[in-house]
């Protein structure tokens, strides 16, 4: 059996990422379609095989209740519209898959965690690398002690922000955007720290950097460095930036050997290298389909009732956890969690 989706926006990432990978999922299908453009609804509706019936717009968004179709809501819309259409799908009837980062404050996402639980549907938000084989064995090895006795990760996530991008104009952008790099692509560095460790940071140092004078980052910022103090005593040192080359790199330092990922979360094509006693070796896992499997799991949470493996507490974490870092930075001053 397969549940129903809906797509709630279709820009970049839901178009040439998300709506393919459904061709791979055994517990999921493509059924509807929410967009401002009729014509490229109808176009996707058209490739996908969507009955024209099932598509929705803006306004028509929670008519989806009369839609029994339609299980579960994807919301992949920028990221200041989240906490409205999460909430407006819950009272919909629909369960809701978010995308990263859950919403632009705290007080957002308490509010999509109440709505959904005042429905009693399930809420996931969409942290692909949590149901990614590479970063799977990445914190299998970190946790079992394979790596010696933790003592430090750094994780770096980095790309140049283009304005050309139609994709991009909304990140400069605070009321869309929620913050800077550090929202759109510093939140893989920080997930790397909590889900390598496994541990909750205790305390936050941070320093932003934004080219002067540079029109991107009127609103947002271009670099944040982070360092995060955990309780086993592992320390972490992360960067996000919208001025460095494309790197999305994990690498996690134990007593007895070093553990690379890189890339580390991209789409597709990961490494995963140990290094021992000087010795580099790259270690082979097969490759799956990242955007399937999380899918899979939102269904599957939903048909054995049980919480999805990042559910709205886990969004609301790092949002917690990304204004304790600007906070750090604007102050000078060491953050306690
Ligand atoms: P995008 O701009 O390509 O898509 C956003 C869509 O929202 C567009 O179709 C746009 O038309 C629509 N939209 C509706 N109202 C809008 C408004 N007021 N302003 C701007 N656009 C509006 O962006 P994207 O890169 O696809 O990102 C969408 C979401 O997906 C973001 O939350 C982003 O963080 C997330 N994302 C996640 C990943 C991942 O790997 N998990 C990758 C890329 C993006």
């Amino acid at each position: 059996k397969k549940l129903g989706w809906a797509v709630v926006g279709l820009g970049k990432f839901a178009t040439e990422q998300i709506m393919p990978s459904f061709a791979e999922c055994k517990r999921s299908k493509l059924v509807a379609l929410v967009s401002g453009d009729r014509a490229k609804a109808e176009k996707y509706a058209r490739q996908y095989g969507i009955n024209s019936k099932n598509i929705y717009d803006y306004q028509s968004y929670d008519n989806l209740r009369n839609n029994p179709e339609v299980d579960v809501v994807y919301i992949i819309l920028p990221n200041g519209m989240h906490a409205e259409y999460t909430i407006r799908g819950a009272q919909a009837g629909k369960h809701v898959m978010c995308e990263k980062p859950m919403a632009n404050t705290v007080a957002e996402c308490q509010a999509m965690i109440d709505a959904a639980k005042k429905a009693n549907r399930k809420l996931m938000i969409a942290y692909r690398a949590q149901y990614e084989p590479y970063n799977l064995a990445a914190i299998q090895l970190a946790q079992s002690g394979k790596l010696g006795k933790l003592k430090v990760v750094t994780s770096d996530h980095g790309r140049i922000l283009d304005p050309k991008d139609p994709a991009d104009v909304w990140r400069m952008d605070k009321k869309l955007a929620g913050g800077g790099s550090l929202y759109d692509i510093g939140i893989y560095s920080l997930q790397a720290a909590r889900y390598i460790t496994g541990e909750e940071p205790t305390e936050i140092t941070a320093f932003t950097y934004s080219t002067p004078g540079d029109t991107r980052f009127r609103q947002v910022e271009e670099n944040v460095n982070f360092t995060l103090r955990f309780p086993s005593g592992v320390l972490a040192n992360c960067t996000s930036s919208y001025g460095y080359s494309n790197t999305k790199r994990i690498q996690v330092f134990g007593s007895d050997a070093v553990l690379e990922l890189d890339p580390a979360t991209d789409y597709y094509q990961h490494r995963l290298y140990i290094s021992r006693n000087n010795r580099r070796e790259e270690q082979n896992i097969e490759e799956k389909n990242q955007f399937a499997l999380e899918i899979d799991h939102l269904s599957e949470s939903i048909m054995t009732n049980k919480q999805p493996k990042t559910p709205g507490e886990e969004g609301l974490q790092d949002v917690k956890l990304m204004n304790l870092i600007y906070q750090a930075a604007r102050t000078g001053e060491k953050v306690k969690v």
